[in-house]
């Protein structure tokens, strides 16, 4: 049994999961198998009047949900309420684009009759993490599903519960519980055609080579150091400042996607770091998570809390200045939970571990640099690609800026969620993943491409073909 407790009061236990082990994986395997004709049957708009339907129960709870999830991660209410909102339309999204998306084409003209249709992979085993388990769950489970595909779902058990509700109310989804053990059985399993992971590059790597094992394609979202980089001519307002802190500080860091980096022209740092500073003490209350105008909660855990502590102190070491950022909500105990102070720390070069690694947590350098190319060559460094952000008035310079990023998503002017739109593939290069969620790329991930064929020569009335002979050569 796994008990997890809440974060942010760490002696609360918010619920239990039943661990499931490598045999009870091979029968939820089994029955996702046994499943997935019927419902591949359907024609797609039937599975997505269905998954429609469910989504509208799921919106009609998203007050307790969300309320649950806030509990066992530790993200703020609203953040949380924000999460399912967007999951729900997530799903919405793709229940009105998937029978366009995936439609079959078919062209019966004098070189002969050609169907391509999109076909299911059958059983889609699906890996999740805990930093917004709602979200990056239906990122995979909505187009799979609409697709025709049935589902197992192992999600992080450091926030199994919210969505362990939400996998229950879809059709065809089956959940198991637990961590690597269960993880690994689920991506090795036979019987399942595809794989789909978010989570760290360790796992992703242990999941990848799993899956090839069984010849089994994959998609993997991974972690990412992303740099935002501001141009010299940069023109921030108070809203921008404050909507870059909480780039860089929703879900205490703890986002792939979060601004992890800041680039700033040398001659502009002070300006840059007293309004960033200033709009933090704004926008930055840290709390408990269920206390109104709390922006900031712990982080997961212990081990976590303890890994980003240690990243600031070895900052200190090679010269970093830590500046503690924002407010503590009113009658906040910092030492009920797994608290961490915020900083923005200066003066590091790019060797520093805060730097050269994903920090996945409330702690952020601040960079200068001199000219554009040495930007560009510091911001490519390292092995991960997954986002960035160009901050400039001139849209045509910070758009060619961002062509030559070595990332997956390039954010113009803004960072984080409030750079993402459904319709906008997403993912990462380099060794932050391959495969893509969200728009159409995100639902052709979960069909492959079959074809019926009848060549013209072979057609009743057709001219024939010499045995051997390759078609249109004469
Ligand atoms: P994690 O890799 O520790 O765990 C992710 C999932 O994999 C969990 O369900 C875990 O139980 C399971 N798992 C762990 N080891 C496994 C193994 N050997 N075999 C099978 N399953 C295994 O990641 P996390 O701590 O939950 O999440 C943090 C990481 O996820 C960060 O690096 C973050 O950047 C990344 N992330 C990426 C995206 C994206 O879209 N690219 C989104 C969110 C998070």
């Amino acid at each position: 049994m796994i008990s997890r407790e809440n974060p942010a009061r760490i002696a609360e236990i918010v619920g239990h999961v039943p661990v499931t082990g490598p045999s009870g994986v091979d029968a939820a395997v089994r029955r996702a198998d046994a499943e997935r004709r019927d419902w591949s049957a359907l024609p797609v708009s039937a599975r997505a009047d269905i998954l429609r339907e469910r989504g509208e129960t799921l919106a009609a709870r998203q007050e307790e949900l969300a309320t649950l999830l806030a509990r066992e991660s530790g993200k703020p209410l609203a953040d949380c309420r924000g999460e399912i909102g967007f999951a729900l339309a997530y799903l919405r999204w793709v229940c009105d684009h998937a029978p366009r998306v995936l439609a079959s084409s078919e062209v019966d003209d004098e070189a002969g009759r050609l169907v391509v249709s999109r076909e299911p992979y059958g059983v889609v085993g699906c890996v999740t993490p805990w930093n917004a388990p709602v979200i990056l769950a239906l990122l995979k489970l909505a187009p799979a599903l609409v697709a025709g595909n049935t589902v197992v779902l192992k999600p992080s058990p450091l926030a199994p519960l919210a969505v362990g509700e939400v996998a229950a109310a879809l059709p065809v989804v089956f959940a198991v519980h637990g961590g690597a053990e269960t993880g690994r059985a689920l991506a090795g399993h036979p019987l399942v055609r595809k794989v789909a992971f978010t989570g760290g590059d360790v796992a992703g790597r242990e999941i990848a080579a799993n899956a090839g094992a069984m010849l089994t394609p994959s998609v993997m979202e991974l972690g990412g150091n992303d740099p935002a980089v501001f141009l010299p001519d940069f023109s921030l307002t108070t809203a921008d400042y404050e909507r870059l802190v909480m780039a860089s500080f929703a879900t205490s860091g703890q986002v792939c996607m979060a601004a992890k980096r800041l680039y700033v022209p040398r001659g502009r740092a002070a300006e840059f770091a007293e309004a960033y500073v200033a709009a933090a003490e704004r926008v930055l209350v840290t709390g408990d998570p269920l206390t109104p105008g709390v922006s900031m909660g712990p982080v997961v855990s212990a081990a976590a809390a303890d890994r980003i502590r240690a990243l600031v102190v070895a900052s200190a070491d090679r010269g970093g200045t830590a500046v503690p950022l924002g407010r503590v909500a009113p009658g906040h105990d910092p030492d009920a939970g797994y608290f961490v102070t915020p900083v923005l720390v200066t003066d590091l070069d790019d060797a520093a571990p805060l730097v050269a690694e994903e920090q996945f947590g409330p702690a952020v350098p601040l960079l200068v640099y001199d000219t554009e190319e040495e930007v560009l060559a510091r911001a490519n460094a390292g092995e991960l690609g997954l986002g960035a952000s160009v901050w400039s008035p001139d849209e045509e310079r910070a758009f060619a800026l961002a062509g030559r990023l070595e990332a997956g998503f390039v954010f113009v002017n803004t960072h984080n969620r409030t750079g993402m739109s459904l319709r906008a593939p997403f993912g990462g290069v380099k060794r932050s993943g391959y495969g893509r969620e969200y728009g159409e790329e995100g639902l052709l991930e979960y069909v492959q491409t079959k074809v019926v064929h009848a060549p013209a020569a072979f057609r009743p009335g057709g001219q024939g073909m010499a045995p051997g002979a390759y078609p249109g050569t004469g």
